[in-house]
């Protein structure tokens, strides 16, 4: 920051040490100037009544000089007035004696002016007064017997006084007067304790002043007798205007004594100088101290703003607590509070990249885990049967169920991040060359996950499906949630394991809008039925035929049954798709009949549609209409949500004379207990237990024991899938009842069924 950017105020201001320090200087300069006020004025005040003081005693005093120098010039005359030689002179008119007479007593006597005015209005003795003036002073002198006071000749001021002369009668009067002049003054100036000026102001008959110098001298002429504060040229002065007497009687004259107020305040400079030091050299010193208080005060305030700041920015930074008051408690609090923030921020981290049941990590964290990584694929296990062993055994179990499967996996992929991506599944990340390789990997750490795992004491025993996705530029969240369909994939394909599979998957979006697309080709036409024989080995003829659907979409093409038909159990289209295919099983039961087959139709129930007590209803109330003879394929697994309501419909589809066949039999889990309470007439081994047939010891053993069980329990055993003589053979040799697969026949249309009737035969 410049310099000049510091100097502005509300730069300057934004320290609170600035702040501080011009309040407390601030108030106290005001403080002092306040006191330095109170100090002048009362100074100044003191010094005015002084000189008050001072003036009016000076007044007393001058009334007495003037008192006394009257009664001397009185005397003085008078004297002279009885003289008998003067008298005479005077009755004489002898003007030579009369002037030497006077002359000689103003001398004798320092007497400035002396006269004789006659009877007859002369002057004698004084030659500088007017016709006028004389006139007026003889009127004067007439009026009284003895005149004193102030008298103007020739402009200038006198101390008069007159004494009359009688022989017997009066002659005359004799007139003394002392001038008022500078030097007469001065020596009464030079009486008084204070250096004061005096001057005398005389008035004209008709009362105007005669010499007054400036406005404010008179108004202090016209004035009370008081002293009185004077505005001169020179500066304030105080005044006092003392009457004097008119020689004439006329209009009084006044003595003015003034007195400067500069020269009164001089004796207190001094002080007032060193007041005024003492006050600057305070708020010198008190800003400097304020300034270092402030410091002290402020300090720590500006490492807890320090520290504030930091924090707003991520940074946490403790402030040391150097003192008990509440500045230090401010800074225990705050580092207290920061401290909180920063165990919150871990905590909110954690619970970012964790999950709260189980305290593994979660999909944010694996999917950062996973963006390090080349050739990285995400590997899911899921426990197969999730939901039902939660139910069962409680969501505190389930989360330690959890846990132990990342423990296991961990264990089986000690560098992984083991992260949980969904309520069933844990997944990790690993690096694989290629797809196979990735397969392989996922199905050892899915095998690692399975097995029996001791819960409080009790074992339960877990199944795994695992599925591997590959991340594919960088979209790692998707990766995420390919691992987990393709987990979906592989329970559907009835496999352990499964590499995520797109081109089954499809495009989510569209697959949503195939949905409507279903309800439209239903009603349009585009879905029909292929019908698959199914060969009945003791009759060796083909008895019975399953209804598959089949939808060939107007720009698509062929849609897998697996698809639509998955998807309409997930978007609850399921029965209509059902419903549909059931009315068009019993039309083309009729054709067939027509056509001189009298085979029993099997059709697909879907799991969802198991425990569905008004599908239930429509379905049997559609077959009972006419004399169709319906088998339906249940799988297993599907009646496994609700067994109860499972049960209790296929019990009410038997009692309705439709049979029932237990589809995809192998493929998943198999409770025997339930099975066996199952009232089915069938039961269909999945296509993946006959794979292996002819190759592997173990699954022709399976394959054996499995048609035994369905015997034991007085079903018909029907081997799906079946492609090869062989195979048909060895089944055959085994015991099983029927065959369905591509060695009979690949699913058809009716009118090609109806066309060509399948017969083939065995050869053994
Ligand atoms: P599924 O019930 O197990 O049907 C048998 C599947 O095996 C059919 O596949 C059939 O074409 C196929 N298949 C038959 N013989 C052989 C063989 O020798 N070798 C091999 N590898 N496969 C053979 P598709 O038609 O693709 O149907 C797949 C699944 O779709 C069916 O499995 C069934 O679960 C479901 N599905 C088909 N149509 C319907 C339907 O109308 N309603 C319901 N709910 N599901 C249906
Ligand atoms: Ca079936
Ligand atoms: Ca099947």
């Amino acid at each position: 920051m410049p310099l000049w950017a510091k100097l502005r105020p509300a730069a300057l201001f934004a320290r609170l040490s600035t702040k501080l320090t011009v309040l407390y200087a601030g108030l106290f300069g005001v403080g002092l100037v306040a006191i330095a006020l109170m100090v002048n004025t009362v100074i100044s005040a003191n010094a005015q009544r002084t000189v008050r003081d001072e003036l009016a005693a000076n007044g007393a005093v001058f009334d007495r000089i003037w008192a006394l120098q009257e009664k001397h010039l009185g005397d003085s005359a008078a004297i002279l007035a009885r003289d008998f030689g003067f008298r005479d002179a005077v009755a004489t008119r002898d003007v030579e004696t009369i002037l030497s007479a006077l002359d000689n007593l103003r001398g004798r006597l320092a007497i400035d002016r002396a006269f004789l005015m006659t009877m007859d209005g002369d002057v004698v003795g004084l030659d500088a007064l007017t016709d006028a003036e004389a006139d007026a002073l003889w009127v004067a002198l007439d009026a009284r017997e003895r005149a004193a006071g102030v008298l103007t000749i020739a402009g200038r001021p006198y101390q008069a006084v007159s004494a009359p002369i009688r022989a017997p009668d009066l002659i005359g009067w004799v007139v003394f007067a002392a001038e008022l002049n500078r030097a007469h003054l001065q020596s009464f100036e030079a009486l008084a304790a204070i250096p004061l000026r005096a001057d005398v102001f005389a008035r004209s008959a008709d009362g105007a002043w005669l010499n007054a110098s400036s406005a404010a001298v008179l108004e202090a002429l016209d004035a009370d007798v008081a002293p009185r504060t004077l505005r001169l040229a020179g500066g304030e002065a105080i005044a006092l205007a003392q009457p004097l007497r008119a020689f004439d009687g006329g209009p009084e004259s006044r003595l003015l004594l003034t007195y400067p107020l500069d020269r009164a305040l001089q004796a207190y400079r001094p002080l007032m100088g060193s007041l005024a030091a003492l006050g600057v050299f305070g708020v010198a010193l008190l800003a400097l101290a304020s300034w270092f208080l402030a410091s002290t005060v402020t300090k720590p305030i500006a490492a807890l703003d320090a520290a504030a700041r930091a924090l707003q920015q991520g940074k946490r930074m403790e402030v040391a607590t150097t003192t008990r008051d509440e500045i230090g408690r401010l800074a225990d609090t705050f580092n207290r509070m920061s401290h909180e923030i920063a165990a919150r921020e871990e905590r909110i981290t954690h619970m970012a990249m964790h999950d709260a049941d189980t305290g593994l990590a979660n999909r944010r964290a694996l999917a950062g885990a996973l963006g390090a990584m080349e050739n990285a694929y995400v590997v899911a296990v899921a426990i197969d049967r999730f939901a039902p062993i939660r139910d069962a055994i409680g969501y505190r179990l389930a989360a330690e169920l959890l846990r132990r499967l990342g423990a296991r996996l961990q264990a089986a992929a000690p560098a992984g991040v083991i992260a949980r991506i969904g309520p069933d599944a844990l997944a990790l990340a690993i690096a694989c060359g290629d797809e196979a390789d990735a397969l392989a990997c996922a199905e050892r750490l899915r095998a690692a996950a399975a097995g029996a795992t001791r819960l409080d004491g009790a074992n339960v025993d877990i199944e795994t499906t695992a599925g591997a996705a590959p991340v594919e530029s960088g979209a790692t969240q998707a990766a995420l949630d390919h691992a987990l369909i393709a987990i979906e994939q592989a329970r559907q394909a009835r496999r352990r394991t499964a590499l995520f599979d797109k081109s089954l998957y499809g495009d989510p979006a569209r697959n949503l809008s195939l949905m409507s697309e279903m309800l439209d080709g239903i009603t349009r036409g585009d879905l029909t039925l292929h019908y698959q024989p199914k060969y009945d080995l003791r009759r060796g003829a083909v008895t019975g035929v399953e209804a598959l659907a089949r939808w060939t979409h107007a720009t698509r093409g062929g849609v897998s049954p697996d698809l639509f038909v998955t998807m309409a159990e997930e978007t609850g289209h399921i029965d209509t798709l059902t419903e549909w295919t059931l009315v068009r099983a019993i039309a083309d039961q009729n054709v067939m009949r027509a056509a001189g087959l009298d085979y029993l139709v099997s059709v697909n129930l879907s799991g969802r549609l198991v425990g569905d007590d008004a599908f239930t209803k429509l379905a049997i109330e559609l077959i009972q209409d006419t004399d169709a003879r319906i088998c339906l394929e249940v799988t297993e697994t599907a009646a496994m949500d609700d067994p109860e309501a499972a049960l209790r419909n296929i019990e009410a589809y038997v009692a309705a004379g439709v049979s029932i066949a237990i589809d995809d039999f192998g493929a998943g889990l198999s409770s025997l207990s339930y099975l066996k309470r199952i009232p089915a007439a069938e039961l269909k081994m999945d296509k993946s237990l006959i794979k292996n047939l002819g190759r592997n010891a173990r699954d022709a053993l399976l394959v054996k024991s499995t048609i035994d069980l369905a015997h034991a329990l007085g079903m018909k055993i029907t081997a799906e899938g079946v492609e090869t003589q062989a195979e048909l053979a060895l089944l055959a040799s085994m015991g099983c009842d029927m065959i369905q697969g591509y060695v009979i026949a690949r699913p058809a249309p009716v009118q090609t069924l109806a066309a060509a009737p399948q017969r083939a035969t065995l050869r053994t």
